[in-house]
């Protein structure tokens, strides 16, 4: 599967090349294609369709435009205050290949996501080129370089059969967000999952303040933890839930994370395990939930000020959280009682440098589904991960039936994608064991 995939790559790859004049026409696609209609500040002028105050769409998949319109707009009106513009780019892929991500990029990529076969034909491909060149246009904040760099990555992407679900936070006020829809999220029965993770990006596109603009300890879990909060009561909403069962079935799925990948506010399900969190200070009265609903907790940098570790609420918090009592379907936070999760006592979880472990959140997640499943199925529980996070952020993982085998796997993709650094074993069984980049 690999080598035919690299072949692809090499033979695809190559730069969208801008030239400096002003004139129509002049753009250059990498598949030899010109782009011929008017041209403002050498991007193409044509506009992908507003479809609410914040966002413009691309929808080229399968799936009604009204589904995401309806979505848009909803999520937009619970929020105290818009900031961005943010263009939406949901593409259809073909079936999985891989759990691994398109490779061959020259240079790092940020995009993450399994590889599916490619459905996009060569003008669609263009299309989305197209407008996100356009709406990079708009975006001020960032120079003519980075706009070139980020339309080569999204056509290599594409070109590749990459998958996303991701918020690229381009400037504080413009925002690109891309969903793939594969076969498998296509169907009506995902329906809820898709809506999940549509309003979970939409509202990364809402939150003022994120890592690059402002920064604590307690980033990671509080952004994503806060999307996952929103996501959930938006759908649960939509369903015609009342507010006790969107509580009762967020603490029910907080539990199960704690559970099966332990009790650190860190990955393997960040965003899960921080909605125990969210929702315990919430009801500590330490926070109040509409800030989280409407967003104004990521407004003017109060998510540092709020999240810091020397903060007694926070390491409260952070040792209670999981502390959640299954009474015949009934969810609830038991805190008297110092018992935590069942299996608590056997996982050890991950401690990593944020920094680096951020970039790496997808790629571990994705590698951690796939291999629990390989691990249940083919080394009867006994399995290993190896992971390496590369200096310079990228990461790779590998898995066998033996240590030897799973750090050969590992080291295999870390020559393959050229990343400096040292495959750590990062699960045996399913625990967690994972020392650290610097193996503290
Ligand atoms: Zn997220």
């Amino acid at each position: 599967m690999r080598p035919i995939l690299i072949t692809i790559s090499i033979l695809l790859f190559s730069s969208l090349v801008f030239s400096s004049e002003k004139k129509q026409g002049n753009i250059t696609y990498a598949n030899g294609a010109k782009y011929k209609g008017e041209l403002k500040d050498g991007m193409p002028k044509s506009l992908p369709p507003e479809i609410s105050q914040s966002f413009v769409m691309l929808n080229l998949s399968s799936i009604e435009d009204q589904y995401f319109i309806d979505m848009a707009t909803d999520a937009e009106s619970k929020m105290a205050s818009l900031k961005a513009k943010t263009l939406l780019i949901i593409y259809p892929l073909g079936e999985f290949v891989s759990n691994r991500p398109p490779i061959g990029f020259k240079g790092n990529t940020n995009f993450r996501g399994a590889t599916h076969k490619v459905v996009l034909t060569e003008s669609e491909i263009n299309n989305i080129n197209e407008n996100v060149s356009n709406f990079l246009a708009k975006a001020s904040c960032t120079d003519y370089q980075y706009k070139r760099r980020y339309i080569n990555e999204t056509d290599w992407w594409l070109r590749n059969g990459g998958a996303s679900q991701s918020q690229s936070p381009i400037c504080n006020d413009i925002r690109i967000i891309m969903i793939s829809i594969d076969p498998d999220r296509k169907k009506p029965r995902e329906r809820d999952n898709l809506s999940y993770v549509f309003y979970h990006e939409v509202y990364h596109s809402f939150q003022h303040d994120l890592t690059y603009n402002c920064r604590g300890p307690n980033d990671l879990w509080v952004i994503e933890a806060a999307a996952s909060y929103f996501a959930r009561y938006s759908v649960a909403m939509s369903n015609g839930a009342s507010h006790k069962m969107f509580v009762n079935g967020l603490l029910d799925f907080a539990l199960w994370h704690a559970n099966n990948l332990g009790t650190k506010l860190e990955d393997p399900g960040v965003a899960e395990k921080g909605l125990g969190a969210l929702r315990l200070m919430i009801e500590k009265g330490w926070l109040e939930e509409s800030r989280v609903l409407d967003g104004s907790l990521f407004h003017d940098c109060a998510r540092v000020k709020e999240f810091s570790d020397s903060d007694p609420k926070i390491q409260y918090l952070k040792d209670h959280w999981y502390k959640i009592e299954n009474n015949n379907g009934n969810f609830e936070f038991n805190l008297s009682n110092g018992k935590g999760p069942s299996q608590n006592e056997t996982i050890k979880t991950v401690n990593y440098d944020t920094n680096l472990m951020e970039l790496c959140r997808e790629h571990i997640a994705h590698g951690w589904k796939s291999y629990v499943k390989i691990n249940k199925k083919e080394f009867n529980s006994k399995g290993y991960l190896f992971a390496v996070v590369g200096e310079d952020g990228r990461c790779e993982h590998g898995f066998g039936p033996t240590q030897k085998h799973a750090f050969n796997d590992c080291t295999h993709w870390k020559k393959k994608n050229n990343i400096i650094g040292t495959c750590e074993l990062y699960a045996r069984g399913e625990e967690v064991v994972w020392r650290g980049v610097n193996g503290k």
